[in-house]
């Protein structure tokens, strides 16, 4: 490698030099854009809904094979159910002049349900490509040998966005950077699972069985869309979840409400005033403790959100309200809180003629998405104390026994879903915020940093089952119809997608530890190889 000036980047407190930037990172040449995206036709056209396995197998030996034409000693790993697949390649640069690091790239390559009729002009397997987001008229358009692709363009099908396309992003990634003869200066581990849409059962104990294959000094999940700016995105922690549903009984069927109106209790009032009592209109949820674990954002984490483009009123308009819970509070340091979301409530009917009828029983479902700290067994237990707090006895069968209806005056019955812890890493880990520079400097722009993502995602496995420090780098465009018909990527965050994977494939990791022959890399003695706490 040439020696060229080191650029100087001041990255929270941490002043890292980093190396130069030896070759242009960006711009694929048109025919390595037409071969990228006929790498990607070819993955979408196997269908890998996890319930069809043999499907879900062909999709396994596709990348698995994938990866060992690219130099990764790759496996098809058995578990109870899709198989992981597992690769790994070594640096170009071994030893400490690569700085000695191994990234581990985490994808999914099951994709959810499909429903083919509502997918427009072909189905969710034969993807196709569109001059523009077909909600507002893109029209059909055909890739000709060697011809001009728009970035405006898109492509649909199944996993295009969730999460297929970041796949062929690497594989394109690693062919741009051989063809090119850029050196990969770490050993990179790739994970892909087959169950995520499924909630990720067997990925916890495929990693921790593989720790030797699947553990990073930094881990990257690739998965999920760009923030609403549109910018390229990295997010530090995904929140945890679980659910919960609250009945109130009252009567052991429903009454007459001219007979018993005024005299028997009616439990959907009895659950309106226990649901109001666990929010105020402040926004602030009043269940004691609910907040007790929160870890405060740190300083550099207040100012990576006070960074992010605004796009509170844009998305008031789109969703059509007036006001948020907590006015001129951002939405992405909302993320950094726990909710009590009532997802559902259901008792007595509703339309129709209706009934005149005190209801026996009044139900709501809650969702309580959980931040880091927060354990998802102690805050169910804080909102089963709110709820006897309030005066319920809460039983252990399906409905109250009669013994239980002479005895207690108010009876409830709350049950736990399910339930994640959330994962984060600290955001002044030194190699998340290299790459995050790196990746910044590759596509020219500032990526938006979230210490938290709204959604709940295995994040945790990474972080703290694995220990792993794990940042995500979600590449789709945002408005990818993830999960719905008419899935696409739009051409456009596909490329950056592989030049932000190239950046991080030949970028100049810190030496381990100063002294190490590391050159001019080495500044700064690093330990971005542990948790930070
Ligand atoms: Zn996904």
């Amino acid at each position: 490698m040439r020696p060229v000036p080191a650029r100087l980047a001041v990255l929270g407190t941490a002043l890292v030099l980093t190396g130069p930037l030896a070759i242009a990172q960006s711009g694929l040449t048109d025919s390595q854009r037409h071969a990228a995206l006929r790498e990607l036709v070819a993955l979408l056209s196997l269908p890998n809904v996890a319930t069809n396995q043999a499907d879900i197998r062909k999709n396994a030996e596709y990348l698995r094979a994938a990866f060992e034409r690219r130099g990764f000693a790759s496996a098809v790993v058995a578990t109870r159910r899709s198989p992981v697949v597992m690769a790994e390649r070594p640096p170009d640069l071994p030893g400490p002049a690569g700085g000695g690091r191994t990234i581990t790239f985490y994808f999914h390559y099951d994709g959810q349900p499909v429903s083919p009729a509502d997918w427009r002009d072909s189905g969710p397997f034969e993807p196709i490509f569109r001059d523009g987001p077909v909600e507002a008229g893109g029209k059909l358009v055909t890739l000709s040998m060697g011809g001009p692709i728009s970035r405006d363009w898109r492509i649909y099908g199944r996993s295009s966005a969730d999460d297929k396309g970041e796949i062929v992003a690497l594989l394109s990634a690693l062919d741009a950077v051989m063809a090119s003869r850029q050196r990969i200066t770490a050993t990179i581990r790739v994970v892909m699972e087959g169950d995520e849409e499924a909630g990720s059962p067997v990925l916890e104990e495929a990693l921790l069985a593989h720790a030797d294959r699947t553990r990073g000094d930094l881990v990257i999940m690739v998965d999920g869309p760009r923030h609403a700016s549109g910018r390229p995105t990295f997010f530090f922690g995904a929140r945890g979840i679980l659910s919960a549903e609250l009945t109130v009984f009252g009567a052991k069927a429903d009454l007459h409400s001219g007979n018993y109106g005024n005299w028997a209790p009616n439990p959907a009032l009895e659950l309106s005033r226990l649901i109001a009592s666990m929010k105020d209109e402040n926004g602030r949820v009043l269940i004691k403790g609910f907040y007790d674990d929160v870890v405060p954002l740190t300083p550099e984490e207040e100012r990576a959100i006070a960074e992010i483009p605004p796009v509170e009123q844009d998305q008031m308009r789109a969703f059509g309200f007036a006001r948020p819970e907590v006015p001129g509070d951002r939405l992405e340091r909302r993320h950094n809180l726990p909710t009590l979301n009532v997802e559902g409530l259901l008792s007595g009917t509703v339309g129709g003629q209706g009934r005149t009828i005190i209801p026996a029983s009044a139900t709501a479902r809650f969702d309580l998405r959980l931040v880091k700290a927060i354990d998802p067994a102690r805050q169910f237990n804080r909102l089963a104390e709110h709820v006897r707090a309030r005066g319920y006895q809460l039983i252990e069968g399906t409905a109250p026994t009669d013994e239980e209806r002479a005895l207690y005056p108010r009876l409830a019955r709350l049950v736990q879903i399910e339930g994640y812890p959330a994962g984060r890493t600290p955001f002044d880990t030194p190699l998340a915020q290299a790459v995050i520079a790196e990746v910044g400097r590759a596509l020219n722009t500032t990526p938006v940093r979230l210490p938290t993502l709204g959604g709940s995602a295995p994040f945790y496995v990474f972080t703290d089952r694995l220990k792993a420090p794990t940042i995500g780098m979600p590449v789709a465009n945002y408005d990818n119809n993830q999960h719905g018909p008419n899935e696409n990527l739009r051409l456009g965050e596909f490329f950056d997608a592989i030049d932000a994977m190239r950046a991080i494939l030949t970028m100049k990791w810190l030496s381990r530890a100063s002294g190490l022959g590391a050159g001019a890399w080495g500044l700064r003695a690093s330990s971005g190889g542990e948790m930070g706490g």
